[in-house]
């Protein structure tokens, strides 16, 4: 007898989380695994959010919140969204939810209707494909490879828009590959788009503050598509919050009031000791962001130095988010022993168990023929996960 329904017998689980599980029950083991498999900054909490909690604890901020978010994390996020990127969105546009997973999540459900086309360039995060399958639409992937650094061409967007286009979803600084679009770059892919007027637009844009470029565009920015863009961020990677799971969408009111409508279905107001030390994370002061992407982008050169001498890797440079995205059918078709690397999921697993590395296959990103590392750990754990993959894949034959 099958319990599970058709929808979600459908979705594949999330294979970053399922790779970091697994590493955790192989340390439980007592194997000594290092986890550069799912992606999320090392550093504890600020102190001054922390605080910030425990005082909304002690203020008793223990009731239900509203729906969308307590109207001063709304102001403080409209606040961010005005200092930092210079757009202008009301409260009432923000609708604050568990995270900008279930922001995203919120926002597919809220706009696609079943057969719907989502274009999403890959590689591509692994959740965005599985919430499209939620709302039973359809995705289309615009391919990108390590040879063009991952970005897509405004020629690759027009060809990929049809008459079901519903929704372009874009990531900068992107997960999986570390890419981060120029203004420039983003201006030529909105030429684009300002000629479908009918398209929303999504901007996932969670990773803006682990940036090495020195300059952010928001997509929000541009007055040609801006009344049908949404733009997603959170709290999560800038403030090294990860298990608070406060993110938002900022959105056109139409689709913050559908927002509001199905979350408060579904989830309700996210947590209020997290909210209030949110609203501490955008208000307060900001040299903990810089400090902490300012250590990632150390690391960034250390990992990006290590992994260009393992023979079989394909390397580029990084310029955003704690993820290397190397290209490795250098290292296909090799064998260890009977074990045959056929895939670069295969060479997942071989890392895992021979090297005790987890890192995630590529093909959870749409990519086949990749991997992806997070090198938010430290550098001792850096530079024995790369001694342990060299070693493994010098064992190839
Ligand atoms: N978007 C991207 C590209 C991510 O990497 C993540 C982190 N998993 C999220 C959204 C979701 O972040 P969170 O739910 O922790 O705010
Ligand atoms: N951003 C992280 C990652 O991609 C979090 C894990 C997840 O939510 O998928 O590894």
């Amino acid at each position: 007898m099958d319990f599970i329904s058709h929808r979600v017998n459908s979705l594949a689980a999330s294979a970053t989380l399922a790779m970091s599980q697994k590493s955790s029950e192989l340390r439980a083991q007592g194997v000594d695994v290092i986890n550069l498999s799912v992606g999320e900054p090392d550093f504890p909490t600020p102190a001054h959010i922390k605080t910030a909690a425990v005082k909304a604890i002690d203020d008793n901020f223990t009731f239900y919140s509203p729906v969308p978010g307590y109207m001063s994390l709304r102001e403080a996020i409209a606040r961010k969204l005005s200092r930092e990127n210079g757009l202008t969105f009301a409260p009432a546009q923000i609708v604050v939810s568990t995270g900008a997973k279930q922001a995203l999540c919120n926002v597919i459900l809220s706009t696609v209707n079943p057969g719907d086309e989502v274009i999403i360039p890959t590689p591509a995060w692994v959740s965005y494909v599985e919430m499209v399958k939620l709302a039973e639409g359809v995705t289309v992937e615009v391919p990108a490879h390590i040879d063009t650094d991952f970005k897509i061409t405004p020629a690759q967007l027009e060809a990929a828009i049809t008459p079901r286009t519903r929704m372009v979803l874009l990531c900068s600084p992107s997960n999986p590959t570390g890419s981060v679009y120029s203004r420039d770059e983003l201006q030529r892919l909105v030429d684009v788009l300002a000629r479908h007027p009918e398209i929303i637009i999504m901007a996932d844009e969670i990773y803006e503050h682990i940036n090495y470029t020195g300059s952010f565009t928001s997509l929000g920015s541009f007055p040609e598509i801006a009344d049908r863009t949404v733009i997603i961020n959170g709290v999560s990677k800038a403030y090294a919050m990860t298990g608070w799971r406060i993110g938002y969408c900022a959105a056109p009111l139409a689709i913050a009031k559908a927002c509001t409508k199905l979350q408060g279905q579904y989830t309700s107001g996210t947590s209020s000791i997290a909210q209030k030390a949110a609203e501490a994370a955008y208000d307060g002061p900001q040299d903990c962001v810089a400090e902490m992407c300012a250590a990632f982008r150390r690391r960034r050169d250390l990992v990006v130095e290590l992994a260009r001498q393992i023979p079989g890797f394909k390397v580029n440079e990084p310029r955003g988010a704690f993820y290397l995205f190397p290209e490795v059918s250098g290292v296909l078709g090799k064998r260890f022993g009977d074990r045959v690397i056929a895939t670069s999921g295969d060479l997942a697993m071989y890392l895992l168990e021979e090297a005790h590395v987890a890192t995630v296959d590529g093909a959870a990103f749409c990519a086949p023929g990749y991997i992806r590392f997070s090198y938010a750990t430290s550098d001792d754990n850096l530079r024995e996960a790369m001694r342990r993959i060299a070693c493994a894949v010098g064992k190839l034959k």
